[in-house]
């Protein structure tokens, strides 16, 4: 066996305490979110055939072009781990023939994706979103209602500097993105020269990708051109307006991103994407971002259902939470139990105790090293329990516990069996 030292791979990050209370409140808080507006959790696989995101994000993506896990199964079936969950719900949506069982469907899910990019602050190879997909309408209620949900996920988060930004990258008619496609194309055409390899290469496939490209000559370009809300047509521009009606009417507050194309190939009509604005998050400051996709079920074998959804990257918010979160959100004992092995059967009354207020819903800490009434007093300090229940020879002749709160620094003489309730009343 080799004698290297194990490590995790390049760009998959271990969570682990106390940062680790952060994921666990931001995942409550954005489930909180969701379960009031009425979506519900759908789980599908990590791993799917790659024809799925092939079809499903686009081949002239970068996403699919470049940035996924890809391998052979024992069959030779190609296979792909999920670089986005939009694709995965999609395929579980038409297999199970959802859109017969309910008109509108609103799913969230939450877990790791991969993308095999390049490892920096805020950009890693397995990453996590929490995402919903709301299908069954293409009334601009439901993209407002999918807006305002991401606006309330972050909030709710206690994320206070962000800025929503909204725009229409218009559908597939003739005279709206066809025509404004082949405008851009013979504008692209004419100044080639100036544009990265990718964006030449993508031109004619994908013109619009030039928009999100940070090479400095593509960003030059790109001021020049047509933005894509620019190009939409009448009906996009109405369907955009109804968004915007229903964002005002609820004061959520957006600016107007004329520019915004989105990485993947999927969306129509409304985009959006949420930033941070603080300091935290340096130049990956996309906390996330969505839109409509009214094509992808159909394009995935399934019947011609609209769909509308968003995604936000985990990291990103933990990120934009500072770096004070990871104390302030730590989960704190209840009580401390100090036993030590002077006292006979002070440990064995000490974990019976634990066990049963445990049960009854409190946090309850112990030193399984047992140790000197000093050291773990000094422990149930650094836990941040509130009370420690010291069970001496005295107070377990008595059958109490002498309890203290640490915080005001009083003590009294509790009966074992009332303990729960003194640590639950208010
Ligand atoms: P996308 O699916 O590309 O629209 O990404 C949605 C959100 O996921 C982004 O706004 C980021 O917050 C997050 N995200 C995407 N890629 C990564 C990555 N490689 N590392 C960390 N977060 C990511």
């Amino acid at each position: 066996m080799s004698k290297d030292r194990l490590q995790a791979i390049r760009g998959m990050n271990d969570v682990l305490p106390p940062e680790s209370a952060v994921w666990s409140h931001l995942e409550q808080s954005a489930r909180k979110v969701l379960h009031a507006a009425g979506f519900r959790e759908a789980r599908t696989p990590i791993v799917e055939v790659t024809a799925l995101f092939a079809r499903g994000v686009g081949e002239t993506t970068d996403v699919v072009e470049k940035e996924m896990y890809t391998f052979a199964d024992r069959d030779g079936t190609s296979l792909s781990l999920r670089p986005e969950g939009t694709a995965s719900c999609v395929r579980a949506y038409v297999e199970h023939a959802v859109h017969k069982a309910e008109p509108i469907t609103r799913w969230y899910y939450a877990g790791p994706m991969y993308r095999h990019e390049r490892p920096q602050k805020g950009r890693y190879r397995q990453f996590h979103q929490i995402g919903l997909e709301a299908f069954g309408s293409d009334d601009p209620m439901l993209d407002a209602e999918v807006v305002a949900l991401l606006d309330a996920i972050v909030r709710q988060a206690g994320i206070e500097r962000y800025e929503l930004r909204l725009s229409s990258v218009g559908c597939n008619e003739a005279d709206c993105r066809p025509a404004y496609r082949a405008r851009l194309i013979a504008l692209l055409e004419a100044r080639k020269g100036e544009l990265c390899e990718d964006c030449q290469r993508r031109v004619e496939r994908n013109p619009l990708r030039v928009f999100d490209c940070k090479q400095p000559g593509c960003i030059q370009v790109a001021k020049t051109l047509p933005r894509p809300l620019e190009g939409i047509c009448a009906r996009c521009l109405q369907h955009f307006d109804g968004v915007r009606r229903y964002l005002d009417a609820a004061t959520i507050g957006y600016l107007v991103d004329s520019s915004i194309v989105r990485g993947l190939d999927y969306y129509t009509r409304t985009a959006f994407e949420i930033h941070g604005t603080g300091p935290e998050l340096g130049s990956q400051n996309a906390l996330g971002g969505g839109g409509r996709y009214d094509g992808l079920v159909e394009a995935l074998g399934g019947p011609a259902v609209t769909g509308v959804g968003f995604a936000v990257g985990v990291e990103r918010l933990v990120m934009a939470l500072g770096p004070g979160a990871a104390e302030r959100l730590a989960p704190r004992a209840d009580l401390f139990i100090v036993a030590t092995a002077d006292v006979p059967g002070a440990r064995e009354r000490a974990f019976s105790l634990a066990v049963t207020l445990r049960g009854q819903g409190l946090t309850v800490e112990l030193d399984p090293r047992g140790g000197s009434f000093k050291s773990q007093m000094k422990r149930a300090g650094n836990v941040g329990a509130r009370f420690v229940a010291i069970l001496g020879a005295e107070e377990l002749a008595a059958g109490n516990a002498a309890l203290k709160n640490l915080e005001t620094g009083t003590q009294e003489q509790v009966a074992l069996d009332a303990i729960a309730a003194k640590l639950q009343s208010p």
